[in-house]
């Protein structure tokens, strides 16, 4: 628990590796994972002397894709620079990256919170994280720490090198683990809505650096809270794969940052690591500064240029995303926010609902099935959307349910017919007994021989009788 006048600040950075076909400067298989260490390598990804980097426009268009997905603006002038650091998992002695000219700036996703429910609009309180930047960059080869033959040594597997890698970095807008996991999780389902990554955190293709510091909490409800000053220190904490395990790793820094804060002392400016197993960040280096860097422009490719059909374009080939779909399946379909929710949650899950919809309505055979039972059978009885085809379920929905296969004027003859043969019932419910009713449906239910649906007769009965 956060104590009352301490406010966590929290920033996220995202690096997603692209699944585009082949690397991001030079033409090598790009699908790296599995694959024997060190045979999808080239000249240019193991930074030979005299290679020269080309880049792969259909990642460079696919992170402008996330850029706009995520309300950025797209700068029409951008460029590539060369980050300096020496690591033995990085051939060329820099990453190429950008730096002071990404792809898309100034962007926000507005996500649900874990505040409680607004009782009056019956709305979930949403919050706007902004984004303040998606750039492009590559990825790094493998360091394997191993054992041979007794002695401690360290491999490198060089496929993964040169992999093209999307960075997003939020303005430290977020205020608890709960919102950053929230955060977190949209950002992941829109990523893959757009199809440029699987996101796969098991693998490492989303890998996520949360940011945290504390600040004494301000109550003051005129001032915005981006004007109130930031802390004076950062800790940012490295690599860590899974939701879960980012929640967790923040909730470990506040508790900290707050103990060493409440001792009068400010915690150290530094890069952390995660320990999974123990459940605990540890220090792993002093956080660099931008300059450490020695960032310049990458002279062996040319800046980039866009044009705005270039850019519409792009934009236009992105799909319906989570929100806009949410609201239209409330529309169009009739069902519950949470249901909608559910059903747009994975991209398949939502075509799969929409496709057994246009089946029941094409084929006329299924009449009583609404949106509504289609939307429960694949969450509630969840349905396996791999194995049972749209067809097969609404096939199955109308066997199960028994749904009125019989016309409304057969209906009719029948509960004519259940009428004339008693008059004793029909009088006792005239003179108000409503078991009467429950009668009556069970007789023309019997004689319908299980073709009639029981709130649809009871619903015909009432009719008729009055
Ligand atoms: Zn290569
Ligand atoms: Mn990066």
């Amino acid at each position: 628990m956060i104590k009352e006048n301490f406010e966590p600040i929290i920033g996220l950075e995202i690096h997603v590796e692209l699944k585009t076909k082949s690397k991001m400067f030079c033409g090598c298989n790009a699908d790296w994972f599995g694959k024997v260490p060190n045979t999808l390598c080239c000249p240019v990804c193991l930074a030979l002397p005299g290679t020269l980097p080309f880049p792969n426009r259909i990642a460079v268009e696919w992170c402008v894709m996330l850029g706009l997905a995520l309300n950025c603006d797209i700068p029409v002038f951008s460029k590539f620079d060369r980050k300096n650091y020496f690591y033995p998992d990085l051939p060329k002695g820099y990453q190429i990256s950008q730096y002071d000219k990404p792809f898309a700036i100034n962007g926000s996703l507005e996500t649900n919170t874990n505040q409680p429910i607004n009782k009056l609009t019956n709305q979930q309180i949403r919050k706007k994280i902004r984004i303040r930047r998606v750039h492009m960059e590559e990825d790094t080869g493998k360091l394997l720490h191993a054992t041979i033959d007794g002695a401690k040594c360290t491999l490198i597997d060089f496929n993964r090198s040169g992999m093209p890698l999307v960075e997003i970095v939020t303005e430290p807008d977020i205020r608890s683990s709960e919102e950053a996991r929230i955060f977190l999780k949209k950002l992941h389902q829109i990523i893959r809505y757009i199809g440029i990554s699987d996101a796969d955190m098991e693998k490492g293709s989303m890998r996520l650096e949360p940011n945290i510091s504390v600040r004494k909490f301000s109550r003051n409800k005129n001032q915005s809270p981006n004007k109130l000053k930031l802390p004076n220190y950062k800790v940012e904490v490295k690599n860590i794969n899974s939701f879960n395990f980012a929640k967790k790793a923040i909730d470990f820094e506040l508790d900290r940052h707050i103990s060493i804060l409440e001792k009068g002392e400010v915690p150290a400016q530094e890069t952390r690591g995660w320990d999974e197993k123990k459940g605990i960040t540890y220090t792993q280096r002093t956080k660099e500064e931008a300059h450490d860097y020695r960032y310049f422009p990458e002279p062996d490719i040319p800046p980039i240029r866009w044009t705005k059909p270039q850019i519409s374009k792009l934009k236009a080939q992105i799909c319906e995303l989570p929100d806009k779909k949410i609201k239209r399946f409330i529309k169009d379909y009739k069902i519950s926010e949470y249901d909608a929710t559910i059903l747009t949650d994975e991209l398949e899950t939502a075509d799969y609902y929409e496709n057994s919809i246009k089946y029941q309505v094409s084929s006329k055979k299924y009449k009583g099935i609404t949106p509504k039972i289609i939307a429960n059978w694949i969450i509630n009885k969840k349905t396996d959307i791999t194995k049972v085809t749209p067809e097969k379920l609404v096939n199955l929905i109308s066997q199960k349910q028994q749904i009125v296969q019989m016309d409304d004027k057969e209906l009719e003859a029948i509960i004519q017919k259940v009428l004339k043969a008693n008059p004793k019932a029909v009088a006792d419910f005239k003179s108000g007994k409503q078991q009467a009713l429950m009668f009556l449906v069970g007789q023309v239910m019997r004689e319908a021989k299980g073709k009639a649906e029981a709130e649809e007769t009871k619903r015909f009965l009432s009719k008729m009788l009055n």
